[in-house]
Order: C-alpha cells, then sequence, then structure tokens
C-alpha cells in the first residue's frame, strides 16, 4: 500500500521553500501528500525559530500527535527547520517528546531520504543537527502551484542584527552560483512559470562570496531576459547595502516588480544601533526618498519590532514618525521575543507584556491608516493582476495580486488561475481592494 505523508510548514518563505524541497524527496521516495495528520505515516513539521510563537505551536502540534504515535507505533513522526537546528532545542524537543523519531536541522535536506529510512528501523530518537551537509544544489522542488515559483539565490545570513536567530540556525551567507539560478529559472519558464520571487535574508548581498563578485542587480537584469517569465520579485532588502544600481535595475527590468520589502525594525538610532542593524533612520529615509523618486508606482513594505529591550516611549514615538515619513504601503510589525544565543537576550527586558502590546497596536493603527490613505489613490486606475485562483472567503470570487504585490479580488465567472489580467479598481480597503475585469484594448506603456 502507497505510505502516505503530511508535512506542517511554520514561518517564512524559505521555509516554504524548503518544505518544496522536502516534498520532493520524501515524494520520490514513494509517499504520497495527504491532508490530515490522522492518515499518514509519516509526519513532518518544518519549524521556525525566528519568534517564540511559531515554537509554542510546535509544542502543542507534538503534543497532539502522541495519540496517533499510540495507536500506530509505526507512524515516524519528525521535525525539521530552525527549531531543531539549535542543540539545545533540539534535546528540549528528544526529552519532553521521547517518541519522535527524527529530529533534522535546515542542514540536513540533503539527508532526508536516509534519516527517514533509518527511523523507520529505529527505536530511539534521531537527531541531525551536523553543518557539513548544507550544500543542496541539485536537491528535487515540489513547486506548489503551477505559475509562481519561490526560488532561493542566496542562504543564510552574515549580519548578526542583535534580537536574530537566523545567523545561528541557517548558517554563512552562501550564494547559489549564477548560472544555476539562471539554468532553473529558464527550467521553470520553459514549464509555464510566469512568476518567480527570488529568495534570501539578504538578496543585496547576493554574490559576494563568489568569485568575480556579481552583484544581486547583475543577476537581476539577466533573469530579466528569460523568455516566458512576466514578474521577477525578491525578498528581502537590508538598507544596509540596497545600491541605487539595484534600483536602476527595478526601474529599468520590464519584469522586475515595483515592490522593495525594505524592514527597518525600529525608527529610533539608539535602538537600531543597539539592534546591530547599521544604518541609520536617515539613511533609511533617503533610501526611501530615492526608490520612490526612481521608480514610479512603486510600493514599499516593511518589517518592526516592537518592545526591544531599552526602547523607551521616546523611542517608540520615533519609529510611528518614521512610519508616517517613510508611508510603507504595508509594515508587519512584531512584538520582540528573546531567542537564545542572541546578544539582546543578554539585554534585560525593560517592559511588561501590557506596554509592549499597548505600543504594538498604536502602531498597527497608524499604519492601518496609511496603507488605507495609499489604496485610495488607485481607486478608477486600472492594474495588472496575476489571478492566483478563488478567494478564499468567497469561490465566485477570485483574487489576484499587481505588481506592487498588493491583493485585488474581483468577479469573473471563468476560472483565470494562472492569468495576467487588467483589473479597474472600483472599491479600497485596508487590506485588499475590489475591482472587475477591464476589456478595454491594452495599451504598451513602456516604464
Ligand atoms: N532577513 C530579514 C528578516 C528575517 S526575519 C531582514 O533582515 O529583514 C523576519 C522578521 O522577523 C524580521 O524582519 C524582524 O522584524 C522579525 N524578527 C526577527 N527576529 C525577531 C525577534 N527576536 N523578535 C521579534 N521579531 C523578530
Ligand atoms: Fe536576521 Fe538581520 Fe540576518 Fe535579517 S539580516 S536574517 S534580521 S540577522
Amino acid at each position: 500500500m502507497t505510505k502516505k505523508y503530511h508535512l506542517i510548514t511554520l514561518g517564512c518563505q524559505m521555509n516554504e521553500h524548503d518544505s518544496e524541497v522536502i516534498s520532493a524527496l520524501v515524494e520520490n521516495m514513494g509517499y504520497l501528500a495527504v491532508q490530515t495528520p490522522d492518515d499518514a505515516d509519516l509526519i513532518i513539521i518544518n519549524t521556525c525559530a525566528v519568534r517564540k510563537k511559531p515554537e509554542d505551536k510546535v509544542a502543542s502540534l507534538l503534543g497532539k500527535f502522541a495519540a496517533l504515535k499510540i495507536e500506530k507505533p509505526d507512524l515516524i513522526i519528525a521535525v525539521g527547520g530552525g527549531m531543531s537546528q539549535q542543540e539545545d532545542a533540539a534535546k528540549y524537543l528528544k526529552n519532553r517528546f521521547p517518541y519522535l523519531d527524527l529530529i533534522f536541522g535546515t542542514h540536513a535536506l540533503s539527508r532526508l531520504p536516509d534519516l527517514i529510512n533509518e527511523a523507520g528501523s529505529r527505536r530511539n530518537t534521531i537527531i541531525e543537527i551536523d553543518e557539513s551537509y548544507a550544500d543542496r544544489e541539485g536537491l528535487p522542488v515540489a513547486h506548489s502551484g503551477g505559475f509562481k515559483a519561490w526560488l532561493p539565490v542566496i542562504y543564510g545570513c552574515d549580519n548578526y542584527c542583535s534580537y536574530c536567530i537566523v545567523p545561528y540556525v541557517r548558517g554563512r551567507e552562501r550564494s547559489r552560483a549564477m548560472t544555476d539560478i539562471i539554468a532553473e529559472a529558464g527550467k521553470l519558464a520553459s514549464q509555464g512559470y510566469i512568476e518567480l520571487t527570488l529568495l534570501g535574508q539578504n538578496v543585496n548581498s547576493y554574490g559576494q562570496d563568489l568569485p568575480g563578485q556579481v552583484t544581486f542587480s547583475e543577476l537581476l537584469a539577466e533573469l530579466n531576459q528569460i523568455e516566458g517569465l512576466e514578474r521577477i520579485r525578491f525578498m528581502t532588502s537590508h538598507p544596509k547595502d540596497l545600491s541605487t544600481d539595484l534600483i536602476e535595475t527595478v526601474k529599468n527590468g520590464e519584469k522586475i516588480c515595483e515592490h522593495f520589502h525594505l524592514p527597518v525594525q525600529s525608527g529610533s538610532n539608539r535602538i537600531l544601533e543597539a539592534m546591530n542593524r547599521r544604518y541609520t533612520r536617515e539613511h533609511y529615509l533617503e533610501l526611501v526618498n530615492s526608490i520612490n523618486r526612481n521608480v514610479p508606482g512603486v510600493s514599499i513594505t516593511s518589517d518592526i519590532i516592537v518592545g526591544f529591550p531599552g526602547e523607551e516611549e521616546e523611542d517608540f514615538l520615533s519609529t510611528v514618525d518614521l512610519l508616517e515619513k517613510a508611508r510603507f504601503d504595508n509594515a508587519f510589525s512584531f512584538l520582540y521575543s528573546p531567542r537564545i544565543n542572541t546578544a539582546a537576550s543578554e539585554l534585560a527586558d525593560t517592559l511588561t507584556h501590557a506596554e509592549k502590546e499597548n505600543r504594538l497596536q498604536r502602531l498597527n493603527q497608524v499604519q492601518h491608516r496609511i496603507s488605507k490613505e495609499i489604496n485610495e489613490n488607485l481607486a478608477g486606475q486600472t492594474v495588472e493582476l496575476l489571478v492566483e485562483g478563488e478567494s478564499k472567503a468567497n469561490s465566485e470570487i477570485q483574487s489576484g495580486r499587481t505588481r506592487t504585490n498588493k491583493l485585488v479580488h474581483f468577479k469573473s465567472n471563468k476560472d483565470l488561475t494562472g492569468k495576467l489580467v487588467r483589473v479597474k479598481i472600483t472599491e479600497v480597503r485596508t487590506w485588499n481592494l475590489i475591482g472587475e475585469i477591464d476589456h478595454a484594448p491594452w495599451q504598451f506603456q513602456p516604464k
């Protein structure tokens, strides 16, 4: 009988992409994907360690799976990803959930089939967090969805922002060879993928570790030449090394989407320094100006951490002020969450949870107002959408994303999933827009 697997993914786009590799590897072993853990012979949780919330979720999931393991002793339960990669967390998982069969870190993907086979024949928990298997070039990928795909360009991170666990769980920066990336992009395009999202913790450091020192802008310019691709996205950009070259390339590359995800984290220079971000609010705001000046219609989104140790009301107000000046299309705000081994985890937490929550809410209120105001400028305009499918809330409605990554809902009795359409915006909301298909003849607008 065909064996079945159930995969749960927590965390960011890089984790979602890792899960596509995990899926391909286990499917090559003969497993078939199932939507519920109850039917599975193999359950894998791909974890994230960036904040505490997803870690708590792992514990609650594993608690639930205990009963399944009693019912089906041959069930293999595996935990991978960022949480597993940390030695302390891996030991904690093994002690607290002794029925776990396999704990594998972010560097162990190439060994996964062997590890699963081994786990099936052993009684004790296997832990694999050795970094020497980190090379993953050539591993298969089960792309989910036939028209858009993730494409990692650089793994790991060398920046050591003081709050962040990523350098510890994803290792040193490793750029993929440009020829490998271009070959993969070409193959995806020939298979009908029209949108690629290039992934990296900091795409701007792409190439610095490669012979000849190619730059991210050069990579983008090459990808822009690939026939069949319609849209190229990228994330994340670190403000400390976002170059004028990159802004030019986005301006000129007709396939490169006009969207920058440029996390600022804080608007206070004192806190930025304590975070080891290595830029000032003034530099950041200059970047935002330069992007807005050079790339018409661009959208800029950001991440913000609220309640970093030592954040005074004055620092927080500087962040609010930055929001007013930068006018992001959207900003994702997170409560600071101390992470083991990071420099900031040594600093005393000066705020209560209620104070942090209060700041988060105040910040979100400001951002929601700004997001709505910006979206209002789109009313009556016609925009290009890549249709992603039926809306989650209503199957008669379809949804798509603009080049600037805004979500638009519209009515259509034809399934347009994976197609580019033009839609006229008729209604504006904070989180999304409503539009109707525009059948007017297409007029090419050079960038
Ligand atoms: N490489 C990206 C961020 C990856 S983590 C960058 O440099 O911007 C995604 C987001 O999670 C970060 O931008 C930050 O806002 C948030 N984050 C990271 N560590 C955190 C922590 N310890 N507590 C709260 N938020 C955190
Ligand atoms: Fe973390 Fe900073 Fe690296 Fe982003 S750049 S992954 S926030 S250490």
